[in-house]
């Protein structure tokens, strides 16, 4: 039977992505998201993978899809906590509201998930969690306070949930991508951007394939040796 995966924000970018090569390589992957109807829609009928919509910083709402999947396909045992927002300001401007949605979307998600699935991975002796982290996670940002905050605490949660997973065969990896050519990268003015590709060994931006090719690397059932780690897929910008 083929594995169960669900990749949270996976209709859309990097997530997409990451959906599209998980299929292709056999698992049955189920594409979350939050809002966009019009692009999840779009998704499923290019590529017929299953898409859900709910939000995956609310606990219950998690509780109810993963339900939802375990009825419909059988027990998650691929996780790929992608799911993730901005909401850029400098201190002196950043809300509470700002700093809690990053926070709750980018970090919450990965607990909410992680702790509804945990125990099937267990039952299984079986699990692959991948978290989705970002450089500003490792290097911090300017104006970033709340993301790279929710980042470098998903790479702290990614090493302790790897020991805890370890004698039951469940791996919890990191990705912490450089900047990807995708709908949040598009959003920063072109002058910076400009800045930062200046800044890239590589010379280009990552593309969403190049973040996919990691997550692959790391759900491989042979990948079991591979566990607390950081992937850091950047072009060569930080070198950690
Ligand atoms: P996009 O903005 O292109 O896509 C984000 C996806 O996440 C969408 O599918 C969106 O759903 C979904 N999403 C957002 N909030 C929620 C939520 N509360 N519940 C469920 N789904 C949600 O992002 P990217 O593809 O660029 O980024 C993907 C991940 O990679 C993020 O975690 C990001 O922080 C990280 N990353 C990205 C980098 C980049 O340069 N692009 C660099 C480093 C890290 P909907 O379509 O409904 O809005």
């Amino acid at each position: 039977m083929a594995r169960v995966a669900l990749v949270t924000g996976g209709t859309r970018g990097i997530g997409a992505a990451i959906s599209r090569a998980l299929a292709e390589a056999g698992r049955t992957v189920v594409a979350s998201y939050a809002g966009n109807d019009a692009a999840a829609e779009a998704f499923h009928k290019e590529t017929g993978i299953a898409v859900m919509k709910f939000d995956a910083a609310d606990y219950d709402a998690c509780a109810a899809a993963v339900a939802r999947i375990r009825e419909q396909h059988g027990p998650i045992e691929i996780l790929v906590n992608n799911a993730g927002i901005t909401r850029d300001a400098t201190m002196t401007k950043m809300t509470r509201e700002s700093w809690d949605a990053v926070i709750d979307t980018n970090l919450g998600s990965c607990f909410n998930l992680a702790k509804l699935t945990f125990d099937d991975m267990r039952a299984a002796k079986f699990g692959r969690i991948v978290n989705i982290g970002s450089i500003n996670g490792q290097a911090g940002q300017y104006g970033q306070v709340n993301y790279a905050a929710a980042k470098s605490g998903i790479h702290g949660f990614t090493k302790a949930l790897a020991q805890e997973g370890a004698r039951f065969g469940i791996t919890v990896n990191a990705i912490a991508p450089g900047y990807v050519d995708t709908d949040m990268v598009r959003a920063v003015p072109a002058d910076v951007l400009q800045k930062i590709v200046a800044r890239i060994p590589m010379g280009r931006l990552g593309r969403a394939d190049d973040i996919a090719r990691g997550v692959l690397f790391l759900t491989a059932d042979n990948a079991d040796f591979v566990t607390g780690s950081t992937l850091s897929i950047n072009g060569g910008q930080h070198m950690y």
